[in-house]
């Protein structure tokens, strides 16, 4: 296939139409998320966030269960949670609505 490189995509974290990840070291189906739905920028602003999860938690590239915690902080962070957008729920980050219900008195 041609190069790729400049290819866009509608990146799922930041909801821009931008161009795609690169250097994605990710394979499978989560690599294929990535490349697909997150942008160049929200991929460099994960790994700059990475790098402190993995020192916070303390993970370890060799332990499997390190990476599966790291893979999902990594789903959390770009919003690649897999949930298909039928129902549109939790389209809402800022919830100011908070003494919303409280019908005192
Ligand atoms: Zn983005």
């Amino acid at each position: 296939m041609a190069g790729d490189e400049a290819r866009t995509v509608r990146c799922a974290r930041c909801n821009r139409d931008a161009p795609a990840a690169t250097g994605v070291f990710y394979g499978g189906e989560l690599g294929e998320q990535i490349k697909s739905r997150v942008c160049a920028d929200c991929w460099v602003e994960w790994q700059e966030a990475e790098v402190m999860v993995i020192n916070e938690l303390r993970l370890n590239f060799m332990d499997p269960e390190s990476q599966e915690i790291l893979a999902r902080h990594m789903q959390e962070f770009l919003m690649l949670d897999g949930e298909s957008g039928a129902g549109g729920t939790g389209s809402g980050p800022i919830g100011p609505g908070m003494a919303d219900a409280a019908s005192g008195d």
